[in-house]
This record gives structure tokens, C-alpha cells and sequence, in this order.
């Protein structure tokens, strides 16, 4: 199969309007600018052996490598709306294109991100996606808004994407159920579009925790000139399971874990209760975490109020996280 038929047969479905003026087919797409709007850029890659094991199900990759970009497009407060794809393929093998073409797609569609080109090379398997999104003028959130005395909340269940990842590599046992639940985590990270773009009427500061609630939260701790207080029960507090495993190995998994691709923000404390009231029920539940403090430093504390030594963790390093 050529490169062309390639790409016709798999990557050409009708995009979805969203302001294509030409898609794919020239040396560029042209798409309709319009006033008041930013762009927001991204682009992440993937590669076989480093970020997937080499036999991942082709629809879970593609799934996963454009939800890692559309998580970052969340945590700005965008809307995702157009999305390149590079692909770089050992060998054109059309079951394993089929499946990779409807896990792309299945994702793009719910969130109405036209595929508007790409490249398409031979060598080892690599997928970079870079999308682009919208925001109104101004309103992106940044890492840089956090201040003293705001609360620090968090999307949904940080921590069991990296369980999942841990018991493939056999170094934990999972009930069944918690088995398959965090499986699916991580292998069809959810990105948060919709709780982003909701969260901009009230975030000071954002992050997609990707490398552990820890770092990422230190990204916000450094941009903001801040320090932070976390509460370990209040980490707990967002597993609303009833996990099997000693709760200081959960707390392992959600400081320092990653690919959870939750929302981690920051709101002004008198703007709290107004966001729980108002947060959509169809959302993941937000649980508050711990507070912005001045200084720099993340203190963590256990349940009796002791502080936990992070640093031998290796916050804010380069924490040598293991990967498939
Ligand atoms: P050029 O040489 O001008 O970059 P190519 O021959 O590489 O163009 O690609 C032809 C068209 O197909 C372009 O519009 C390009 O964006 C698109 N394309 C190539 N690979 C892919 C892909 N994997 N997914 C989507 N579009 C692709
Ligand atoms: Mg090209």
C-alpha cells in the first residue's frame, strides 16, 4: 500500500467542519481564522517501547496519543478543533491501520477535532499529534495565577492509572474490579475538555497531571512563585473506592504516578463553594486537596499532622519514573 491510499483509506473521514476551509490533500489546510479568538498549540509524541508496549491494541495508541494533547488543550480552559497527525510506521499493515484509524477517530468525533493533515513515514513506530485549539481572547489559564489562600482541587481519581501500570509490571495485585477500572484508565485517558472550559469562570491556575500530582503541582507551585499544603487524608479522600491496598501505597500513586490526565487547579477560597454547588453532576468529582500557601515549599501532611519528607521522593527533580 502506498503512502496516498494510506492515508485515503484511513486517515481522510470527512472532517468535521469546524471552520476547514481545505483539509487534507494540499501542502497545507487552510482554516477560517476569526476575531476575538487565541490559538492554543500542543504536540506530543508517542513512541513504541518508551510510552506503549510494542503489542498495545493499535486503537489504544491512537486513543492515548490524542488524548495526552487533548488533555493539555483542557487544561488551558480551550476547545480543541483541529489536530495534525505524524506517523511514523515499521510496515503499512492494514488490520493494525484499521484499528488505529477507529481509536483516532472514535476520540475525535466525541469532541469534534478535525484531523486536517499530517506526514506519513516509514521507520520505528512513533505517533506525534500537535492540536490546535480556540479560547477567547485572554481567558486561558495559566500556571502562573495560583496565590496564597486557594484552595487546590482536583478532577476525578488521580493515582490509578500508575496502579494499573504497576500491577502489569507485577509489583502490585488489584482486586478484580479495581483491576479492570484502572486498566481503562490508562490505556483511555479521559481528557477533560468540558470540566476545563467549565473551570475558567473560577481557576487561578491550572496543570493536566501527567507526571504525578507532585510535579505537576510543583509546575504550578514554581510558575505561581508559591508554596502549597497538601492533606494525605484529603488524597484519599478522592478514591472513593474501597481499595484493598495500604492507603501509603495509594498516596505513592497519586503524588508521584502520572498519566492520570486529570485537571489540578487552584481557586480563590471564596470562590469554592460557589464551583462545588455549580459543578456539573456529569463530571468526575472534584475533591479538594490543600491550599496555596506563600513561600515555596510543598509540605505534605499525614493524618496526625506530621509533615512527610517529599523530598526524598525527588518533588521537583527529575523523578526517574519507570515506564513500560
Ligand atoms: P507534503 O509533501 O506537501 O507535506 P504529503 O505528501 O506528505 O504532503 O501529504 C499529502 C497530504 O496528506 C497532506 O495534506 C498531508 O497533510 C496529508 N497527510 C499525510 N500523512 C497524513 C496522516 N498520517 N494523517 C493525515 N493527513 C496526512
Ligand atoms: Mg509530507
Amino acid at each position: 500500500m502506498d503512502e496516498f491510499s494510506l492515508i485515503q483509506q484511513f486517515f481522510s473521514a470527512a472532517a468535521i467542519n469546524n471552520g476547514v476551509v481545505l483539509g487534507i490533500g494540499d501542502d497545507t489546510a487552510i482554516i477560517k481564522a476569526v476575531e476575538g479568538e487565541e490559538l492554543l498549540f500542543t504536540c506530543d509524541t508517542l513512541i513504541s517501547g518508551v510510552h506503549f508496549p510494542v503489542d498495545t491494541d493499535p486503537y489504544a495508541i491512537a486513543y492515548k496519543a490524542l488524548a495526552v494533547n487533548l488533555s493539555d488543550i483542557a487544561a488551558m480552559g480551550g476547545q480543541a478543533r483541529w489536530f495534525t497527525l505524524a506517523l511514523s510506521l515499521p510496515e503499512a499493515d492494514p488490520d493494525w491501520l484499521e484499528g488505529f484509524s477507529n481509536g483516532l477517530f472514535a476520540l475525535a468525533n466525541q469532541f469534534a477535532v478535525s484531523l486536517v493533515g499530517g506526514d506519513t513515514t516509514r521507520g520505528a513506530l512513533s505517533i506525534t499529534i500537535s492540536v490546535i485549539g480556540t479560547i477567547a481572547e485572554g481567558q486561558a489559564i495559566r500556571r502562573s495565577g495560583a496565590k496564597p489562600g486557594d484552595d487546590i482541587i482536583v478532577t476525578g481519581m488521580p493515582g490509578i492509572a500508575a496502579l494499573a501500570l504497576a500491577e502489569l509490571q507485577g509489583s502490585i495485585k488489584q482486586a478484580e474490579a479495581d483491576s479492570v477500572s484502572s486498566r481503562s484508565k490508562l490505556d483511555f485517558p479521559q481528557p477533560r475538555l468540558l470540566e476545563g472550559q467549565f473551570l475558567r469562570s473560577y481557576a487561578s491556575s491550572m496543570i493536566d497531571i501527567s507526571d504525578g500530582l507532585a510535579a505537576d503541582l510543583g509546575h504550578i507551585l514554581q510558575a505561581s512563585g508559591c508554596g502549597a499544603i497538601l492533606d494525605t487524608d484529603l488524597l484519599l479522600e478522592s478514591h472513593y473506592t474501597d481499595m484493598q491496598l495500604p492507603a501509603d501505597r495509594i498516596i505513592d500513586s497519586i503524588l508521584y504516578g502520572g498519566d492520570d490526565y486529570e485537571l489540578l487547579f487552584t481557586v480563590p477560597g471564596a470562590l469554592t463553594p460557589m464551583l462545588m454547588k455549580s459543578w456539573d453532576l456529569t463530571f468526575p468529582a472534584l475533591t479538594k486537596i490543600g491550599e496555596i500557601t506563600a513561600g515555596e515549599d510543598l509540605k505534605i501532611l499525614d493524618s496526625s499532622g506530621n509533615v512527610i519528607d517529599i523530598a526524598l521522593h525527588g518533588y521537583n527533580h527529575f523523578h526517574d519514573r519507570k515506564k513500560q
